[in-house]
């Protein structure tokens, strides 16, 4: 622990010029290892979504837990993880007919499933690949966004036939995404609905496997039979949408972004950070705010500090607000060049906005950048 702290205030004092973010090793790799746990416990395999951490290195600490699957949402985070020797990748965004002959070159190196939902798709995919992929049909079991209602038993079939007739391609079953579950009032229930619909469905079906992903479901419910694979990504960060759920606590959140304090305005209670939305995001939680503070001065993850809340964002500013007494006195004691530690509303959103993370022990970690053409 005092190596630890030792490394915080040199990073505090040497290292951390501007807004960076920060990665607590421990409790990721802590977060990570329940996960996998939980996926054993409940037999299915676990395939972890990427696009939360982004990093070759984060990847290795799933690895080092016995991970050898992951999920991604681009085919530019496909390519890097093949790059960094991952060898079973689902691509699980619906297909896209104009990158067919980037899938086909990553299918010649790598076991790749993708995702269809539409005929067009699945032709565009048998006259473009020369390599098998695995071909997953996206279900739609009340979330709303991509993907053949699970009802639709007719057209499930009509698909299915169509994937099984392409050259190259083979079916490999059913996966949905519950991303309704986040707002819903038990995200457990929300979870059960969707394994019956998958299961459902499967009846009509007769084939494939079937995989769900989200990590509300994940977190909160045990009985996953029937089921075959579990996608969550959130959990290896978590973080305050996830906690206002009652999916985390406090001490599972992995990922804050330290910020520069260079306005302190006792007058009207707030201090403001360089650190706006083009470093956390626009996401605010349900009552508006835009982020909460889990620490003040060191680099150390505390707990959640009473009475703090990024209250307004611009651009490049963010506005922090003191409420309540404790919170005043600290503000108070407040000078630009302090650090805060904010904790992101929305990990995966917050972590896009940077290039790479800083552990506590003071390590750089590479994150893949996204192909802008
Ligand atoms: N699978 C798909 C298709 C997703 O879109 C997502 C997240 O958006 C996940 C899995 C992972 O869910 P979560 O972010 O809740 O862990």
């Amino acid at each position: 622990v005092s190596d630890l702290l030792a490394t915080s205030r040199h990073l505090r004092e040497h290292l951390i010029r501007r807004a960076t973010l920060l990665v607590d090793e421990r409790r990721a790799r802590s977060n990570i290892e329940t996960f996998v746990q939980r996926a054993a416990n409940a037999n299915v395999i676990l395939r972890p979504h990427f696009k939360t951490h982004q990093s070759a290195k984060i990847a290795q600490w799933f690895g080092d837990a016995g991970v050898t699957r992951a999920t991604v949402s681009s085919l530019g985070q496909a390519r890097y993880f093949a790059d960094h020797g991952w060898q079973d990748l689902t691509l699980a965004m619906g297909a896209n007919p104009r990158e067919v002959a980037d899938y086909d070159d990553l299918a010649a190196r790598i076991d790749l499933g993708l995702l269809v939902d539409h005929p067009h798709t699945i032709a565009a995919l048998a006259s473009g690949l020369n390599h098998p992929v695995g071909c997953w049909l996206d279900c739609d079991t009340g979330y709303g966004r991509t993907g053949v209602p699970w009802h639709d038993t007719d057209r499930l079939h009509d698909l299915v036939s169509l994937i099984e007739d392409a050259p190259n391609l083979t079916f490999r079953g059913l996966l949905t995404h519950a991303g309704h579950g986040y707002v819903a009032e038990d995200p457990a229930n929300t979870f059960s609905q969707t394994r019956l619909r998958l299961q459902e469905a499967h009846t009509v079906l007769k084939r494939g496997l079937l995989s769900a992903g989200d990590t509300p479901g994940f977190a909160t419910t045990r009985d996953w039979s029937g089921l075959d694979e579990a996608r969550p990504g959130n959990f290896v960060f978590y973080d305050l949408m996830q906690l206002e759920a009652d999916i985390c606590t406090a001490d599972q959140l992995a990922c804050a972004v330290a910020c520069p304090v260079i306005g302190v305005y006792p007058e009207r209670q707030e201090a403001v950070i360089h650190a706006g939305a083009v470093h956390l995001s626009r996401e605010a939680l349900q009552d508006g705010s835009f982020g909460r503070l889990l620490g003040l001065g060191e680099i150390g993850f505390e707990g959640l500090l009473p009475g703090w809340e990024l209250e307004r964002l611009s651009q490049e500013h963010g506005i922090l607000k003191a409420i309540g007494d404790q919170a005043r006195a600290e503000l108070v004691n407040l000078r630009p060049g302090n650090l805060v530690l904010v904790a992101p509303v929305h990990s995966c959103l917050t972590c896009e906005q940077f290039d790479c993370y800083q552990t506590l022990a003071g390590e750089t970690l590479p994150r893949y950048h996204r192909e802008s053409f």
